[in-house]
C-alpha cells in the first residue's frame, strides 16, 4: 500500500470484481446476460449500473435477485462488479496488486461437455494465481425430462425433478467433481461446502431458464463477505490503481483506455502513468468516460464525461500519447507522490510478469500481458526458447525478428489472439517465416510441435 498520509485516509469496503471464464460455448456471454437481464427486470431504477467494461450490481438488487439466500442486513459490502468481456484472455489481463487477478471467478462448465481445454487453461490460470472460483455447472435445462423450477433455489429445484432426471445430472456432476478433483481441486455441491476455502463450491444452473442464478449470487456474495472483506478495504480517497483491459482507438478521442480501477479515485486533469510497450507512459487525463445510458451506436455521443471515478469500477480514459499502452497493464495516478517513484513501481509491477528471452528461439505474440505470460510459461514447459515476446498484433517488425532465427524451427511467430497487420502478410510472404495461430494456447503449441517434428522427419 502506498504511505499516504493517514490524516487523508477514508477507507471503504469496495466492489469485489468478478470475472467470467470457460470453454467456448459452455454459457458464458449467456450467463452474464442473465444476471445482468434478470436484475434489471427486477425492476428498480439503479438495478445495475453500466460501466466501460463491466456491471456493477448493487447488494440490494443481488439481494431481490437470491431472496432469502442473500440478507442485505448481513452484509456490508457493496454488491458486485462483473467484468463484462467473459473468457480467461479478458480474466488474464486483470493484473493487479501482488499478481492477483479478479477477486473472483466464476468458471462455467457446460454439464453434457464436462472439462474441455480452455476449461483446462482457466483452471491452471487460476491455480497459478491463487484466484477464489466458484464452478457453475450450466445448461441443467438440457437434462433429459428436466422440470423447469423457476423462483426457488436449485437444491429444492433438483429434488422436484423425474427420478431419471435426477440421476441423469447427478451423474454429469459428479463427473465434473471428480475432474475438478484430478486437478487437485476439492469440491462439492455448494450447499455441502462448509469452508469455501478448502473446498470449490459446484452451483447447478441454467443461463437459459435462470434456475440456480439466485443461488450463484447468493454464493459469490457470501464468499466475498466471509473470506474478502479484509482485501476489499480501500483507500476510496487515496490515488486510483487499474488495471487495462483494452486499448482501443475512439472516433475524436484517439487512443483510449478500457481501465478497471481497483483502488482510490481518478480524476480528470490527473497525472497517470501506464505500463508501455516500450517504456511507462506519463500522461494527464483529458477526459474520464461512461457508457451513454441507451446511447444508439451510430451517434456521436457514446460516453458522459464524468469528474472523478471511484473503485471499483471501470472506466474509458481520454488522454494523449496512449497509443503504446497495453492490454493488462498497471494504471497508477501519480497524486501528490513523486513522478518517479509511481514510474518506478508500475515498472516493478510490470518486471514480476516473467518472460525469458534468449538469443535463439521463436517470436510470440499475445493479445494482453497475462496470455503472453502464459504462452511464456506454456513454452519453458515444452522447452521451446523464445527470442522475444510482445504484447500486440503481428508488424512487419516482427517478421523481421523471425527471420534472424538460425534454426529453421525457429523462424517461426507464435500469434496468441491476435491480428496479423496487412503489410506484415506481405512481409511473410517474402520470407521463410511460418505463422501459427490460435486462441487455445495449449493447441497452438501442438501445433507448432507437429511442425517441428514434421520438419525433423523430412530431415531424416
Ligand atoms: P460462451 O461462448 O461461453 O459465451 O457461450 P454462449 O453464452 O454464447 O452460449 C453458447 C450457446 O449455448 C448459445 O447458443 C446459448 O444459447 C446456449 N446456452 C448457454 N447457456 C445455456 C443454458 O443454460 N441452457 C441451454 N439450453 N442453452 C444454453
Amino acid at each position: 500500500m502506498s504511505d499516504t498520509d493517514s490524516t487523508s485516509q477514508s477507507d471503504t469496503l469496495r466492489t469485489p470484481i468478478v470475472a467470467v471464464l470457460g470453454h467456448v460455448d459452455h454459457g458464458k456471454t449467456s450467463l452474464l446476460d442473465k444476471v445482468r437481464g434478470s436484475a434489471v427486470s427486477e425492476g428498480e431504477a439503479g438495478a445495475i449500473t453500466q460501466h466501460i467494461g463491466a456491471t456493477a450490481v448493487p447488494l440490494e438488487t443481488v439481494s431481490q435477485m437470491a431472496g432469502s439466500l442473500v440478507k442485505p442486513e448481513d452484509f456490508d459490502l457493496p454488491g458486485l462488479l462483473f467484468i463484462d468481456t467473459p473468457g480467461h484472455h479478458s480474466f488474464s489481463t486483470l493484473r493487479s496488486r501482488g499478481g492477483a487477478l479478479a477477486d473472483i471467478a466464476i468458471l462455467v462448465v457446460d454439464v453434457n461437455d464436462g472439462f474441455q481445454p480452455q476449461t483446462e487453461e482457466a483452471i491452471d490460470i487460476l491455480k497459478r494465481t491463487g484466484t477464489p472460483f466458484i464452478v457453475a455447472a450450466n445448461k441443467v435445462d438440457t437434462t433429459p425430462g428436466w422440470n423447469p423450477q423457476q423462483g426457488e433455489p436449485i437444491q429444492k429445484s433438483l429434488e422436484k425433478q423425474s427420478k431419471r432426471a435426477k440421476a441423469k445430472l447427478d451423474e454429469s456432476l459428479y463427473e465434473l467433481i471428480g475432474q475438478l478433483s484430478d486437478k487437485g481441486f476439492s469440491s462439492d455441491f455448494y450447499w455441502r461446502v462448509q469452508n469455501f476455502q478448502k473446498n470449490i463450491g459446484v452451483v447447478p444452473v441454467s443461463a437459459m431458464t435462470g434456475e440456480g442464478i439466485p443461488d450463484l449470487l447468493g454464493v459469490l456474495m457470501g464468499l466475498s463477505q466471509r473470506y474478502m472483506k479484509d482485501e476489499m478495504a480501500i483507500d476510496v480517497a487515496g490515488p486510483g490503481y487499474g488495471t487495462v483491459l483494452e486499448v482501443k482507438e475512439e472516433r475524436g478521442f484517439g487512443a483510449t483506455l478500457d481501465v478497471v480501477l481497483y483502488d482510490g479515485t481518478i480524476h480528470a486533469g490527473d497525472t497517470i502513468v501506464v505500463g508501455g510497450a516500450n517504456k511507462p507512459i506519463v500522461t494527464e487525463v483529458r477526459a474520464l468516460l461512461q457508457p451513454r445510458p441507451n446511447a444508439e451506436i451510430r451517434t456521436e455521443k457514446r460516453f458522459d464525461k464524468v469528474d472523478e471515478v471511484r473503485a471499483a469500477a471501470g472506466v474509458k480514459i481520454a488522454a494523449p500519447d496512449l497509443e503504446d499502452a497495453m492490454a493488462g497493464a498497471p494504471v497508477r495516478v501519480v497524486g501528490d507522490r513523486d513522478v518517479d517513484e509511481v514510474i518506478h513501481e508500475v515498472e516493478a509491477e510490470l518486471a514480476d510478469i516473467e518472460v525469458t528471452t534468449e538469443e535463439e528461439g521463436v517470436v510470440v505474440k499475445a493479445d494482453t500481458l497475462g496470455s503472453l505470460e502464459a504462452m511464456a510459461n506454456a513454452l519453458q514447459e515444452a522447452e521451446v526458447p523464445i527470442l522475444r515476446a510482445e504484447v500486440g498484433d503481428i508488424a512487419p517488425r516482427d517478421v523481421a525478428v523471425a527471420s534472424t532465427a538460425r534454426e529453421p524451427e525457429h523462424k517461426v511467430i507464435l500469434g496468441f489472439n491476435v491480428d496479423v497487420l496487412s503489410n506484415a502478410e506481405d512481409e511473410l510472404d517474402k520470407t521463410d517465416v511460418k505463422l501459427f495461430e490460435d486462441d487455445v494456447i495449449y493447441q497452438l503449441i501442438d501445433e507448432y510441435e507437429e511442425f517441428v517434428d514434421e520438419m525433423k522427419r523430412a530431415q531424416q
